[in-house]
């Protein structure tokens, strides 16, 4: 944690994700004391911050995604994430968190759905997963198909995804 210049721990209101000047990723937290109403803000390497948050903390990319997911889904995912971070004695939960978490459905995959996923470019997977496991789940399905995953390829799959 952030001690002040006054002597206070300093209380952290946020976490951005960033890239520095050589394009890897690192977090902009920003805290402020409530005694003296110094702001301060930090950047830190990824996978550093933890030590200089007072909590558990979303990051202002991950909350954002998690306030996009249905509240029934964000309940289940905030839930499973905040469980992995603490097995793991983290403190900052990042988008690539979020995203690498199960989603708390019991979802199945046909297997040849899941080999047409791990077609999908990585940087799309697993937001693409996530959110073909939430479309069989909306609809009390309990497999992913590759009926489904054509259906809403469109929309999700449509950058970069390679012909089968
Ligand atoms: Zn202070």
């Amino acid at each position: 944690m952030l001690t002040c210049g006054c002597g206070r721990w300093m209380h952290t209101e946020g976490i951005e994700e960033r890239m520095n000047s050589e394009g890897a990723p690192q977090g902009f937290i920003r805290s402020e004391c409530r005694g003296c109403g110094l702001t301060v803000g930090v950047d830190v390497p990824e996978g550093q911050a933890d030590g200089l948050v007072d909590r558990m903390l979303w990051t202002d990319d991950a909350l954002h995604r998690l306030d996009r997911m249905p509240p029934y889904l964000a309940v289940l995912v905030r839930e499973d994430v905040e469980h992995d971070i603490r097995r793991h004695g983290q403190r900052v939960v990042t988008l690539d968190t979020l995203l690498r978490s199960r989603t708390g459905e019991r979802i199945e995959w046909d297997s040849e759905a899941e080999g047409r996923l791990k077609r999908v470019p990585a940087p799309v997977r697993a937001m693409a997963r996530i959110e073909l496991e939430r479309t069989a789940a909306d609809r009390g399905l309990s497999r992913v198909t590759v009926a489904l995953m054509e259906e809403v390829k469109a929309k999700y799959f449509g950058m970069g995804a390679q012909k089968a």
